[in-house]
């Protein structure tokens, strides 16, 4: 039988083989149940399967992180919505089956929550299916998998966050959808736990499919493949491991180029427990942690001493190297129910990052007074995104001399910690000089947005959005040599920095201190060590 191949998108790399297993959910949510004669049996059907789901949903919350939790809760609190139940109770005392009434409402419910001007609404779109799906599994007895069988390829049409993190990962091996993104909840969690995965894919794997081979470099999934196929996949897969191999151990050597120069390599974090597993030792501190992921969700958005715990967690790990803090950057693609504004035509260019925290000051002066208090256990800096004017920074600094000095009048031991900017919009990089920032960090993500005109999250300008384009470079040089002549440090913590293809340029515009994401570390270590940096051009880099 000639294999078929069908084409995705990559949204976590890796390569992996095993048999299809179809995600429960999507049996369950075409099932279709005979109602009780008795329209009351059929309400306490439901209602026992929606407290079923609900309780699985608490169970897991203990094992996940703080971001998971706050998902999980927000599926957990709308499956005890009365107002939402009601009606539905309604429904199957008129007649309706317990699964249709439920489906019915909970479609209705995922439809208004999908055509959301809101991104963060929409993304919520999905949590709400699996609330759905896993009421469903309980009223048809269905039993969600919890771990794939070894070398298992989980295959379906979406999975949630709460769905992705009761299935035994350890135990499977990759995740196929056809719908999702790469940029979804999940897609950021099989990163984080190195599933490869796909999404988008262009076709279904057919039912009857016994075998198929995943590959989430490319994003192609062939089914049915020959002994030829097979074997030429496992050597890749082997050439693969012995790779990551080979990168882990350059994770624990200096970043040194071959002429000697010395690169400070640091890391970016997105959430805590990314580092449970990881090694200090790989990297010479954290150059960014992402915040915005500690409120996913304004309404249950952490309180000062949690958030101060996760900092501290940080200190703690990072054993006296620095670690910086980014504060809350919301809004643009980042939006937060409740906190961001909502309807401005155009967010990337609206009340984002500092200039929302400017506005929104008392959630931000409970971080900042997390943040002082921490400051006193470890290496803390904190750094400002998106400042445009050096009165946004100094009114931070301000901010922040103002809750120190009500910690202290309480006995609260706390300091203002090194208060750096993000230089990504083109003002800051232009000028650096009017700002008073004890350290700069390039944001190459954002500035290439800004100066090629080209949004981050429009795959049609994706092209243009290139921090090779001579003008973003300009600009990270201009940075880097105001930087070094006025003895600010300066980083570059955007995903640039990660890129075999742009780190030469990077680093002879004089950068000598990056930060990426953990699972780049090695990569990009290796790659630092192929490069002479005395061979090569300003502007024209060249590798070994
Ligand atoms: C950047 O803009 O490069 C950056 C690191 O910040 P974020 O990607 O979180 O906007
Ligand atoms: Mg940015």
């Amino acid at each position: 039988m000639a294999s078929l191949v069908l084409q995705g998108r990559p949204a976590s790399a890796g390569l992996a083989a095993g048999p299809p297993m179809r995600l429960a959910a999507d049996e369950t949510v075409s099932g279709c149940r005979t109602p009780h004669a008795d329209s009351e049996k059929e309400v306490a059907d439901l209602r026992t399967a929606i407290e079923t789901a609900t309780n699985r949903l608490q169970a897991l919350i203990a094992r996940v992180d703080a971001h998971a939790a706050q998902i999980i809760g927000f599926q957990i609190a709308l499956g005890k919505d009365e107002d939402l139940c009601q009606p539905i109770f309604a429904a199957i005392r008129q007649g309706a089956a317990a699964d249709e009434a439920w489906r019915g409402a909970m479609n209705d419910e995922i439809e208004t929550y999908e055509r959301s001007q809101n991104e963060y609404f929409r993304a919520r779109a999905s949590d709400l299916k699996d609330l759905r799906d896993q009421v469903l599994a309980c009223l048809f007895g269905v039993t969600a998998a919890e771990a794939p069988p070894g070398g298992a390829v989980m295959v379906g049409t979406d999975l949630s966050p709460s769905r992705f993190l009761s299935i035994d990962w350890k135990a499977g091996s990759a995740l196929v959808l056809t719908e999702g993104s790469a940029t979804s909840h999940v897609a950021m969690l099989a990163r984080a736990r190195g599933v490869p995965m796909i999404v988008a894919l262009q076709g279904d794997v057919p039912v009857d499919a016994t075998e198929i081979l995943v590959d989430a470099v490319d994003g192609t999934v062939m089914v049915g493949p020959t002994d030829a196929d097979r074997q030429q996949f496992q050597r890749r897969m082997e050439s693969d491991a012995a790779q990551r191999v080979a990168i882990e151990k350059s994770a624990y050597r200096p970043a040194v180029t071959r002429d000697g120069v010395a690169v400070t390599v640091s890391i970016n974090v997105a959430d805590v427990t990314e580092l449970d597993s990881l090694d200090p030792e790989v990297c010479d501190g954290v150059g960014l942690v992402r915040t915005e992921l500690l409120f996913a969700d304004a309404s249950a958005q952490p309180a000062e001493d949690a958030q101060y715990e996760a900092y501290r967690h940080i200190l703690n790990w990072a054993a006296g190297r620095p670690v910086v803090v980014r504060t809350l950057d919301a809004g643009g693609d980042k939006p937060i129910a409740g906190l961001t504004i909502d309807g401005e035509r155009n967010p990337f260019l609206g009340v984002r990052g500092v200039r929302l925290s400017l506005v929104r000051t008392e959630p931000f002066r409970v971080q900042l007074r997390a943040l002082a208090r921490a400051a006193v256990h470890g290496n803390l800096k904190v750094m400002v995104p998106m400042v445009t004017v050096p009165t946004e920074l100094e009114a931070v600094r301000s901010m922040f001399q103002e809750e120190v000095g009500m910690l202290e009048r309480d006995a609260i031991a706390a300091k203002v910690p090194p208060l750096g900017m993000m230089v990504e919009v083109p003002a800051a990089a232009i000028a650096p000089e009017v700002f008073n920032a004890d350290f700069f960090s390039i944001g190459s993500n954002d500035l290439t947005q800004y100066v090629t005109a080209a949004g981050r999250d429009n795959e049609a300008v994706g092209k243009l959005a290139d921090p090779l384009n001579p003008a973003v470079l300009r600009l990270i040089a201009n940075v880097v040599r105001y930087g070094a002549s006025a003895g600010v440090d300066t980083s570059l913590c955007g995903d640039a920095a990660a890129d075999p293809n742009v780190l030469p340029a990077l680093l002879s515009c004089g950068l000598r201190s990056i930060s990426v994401g953990i699972a780049s570390v090695g990569r990009v270590k290796a790659a630092i060590a192929k490069l002479d940096l005395s061979a090569m051009k300003s502007g024209a880099p060249t590798t070994a």
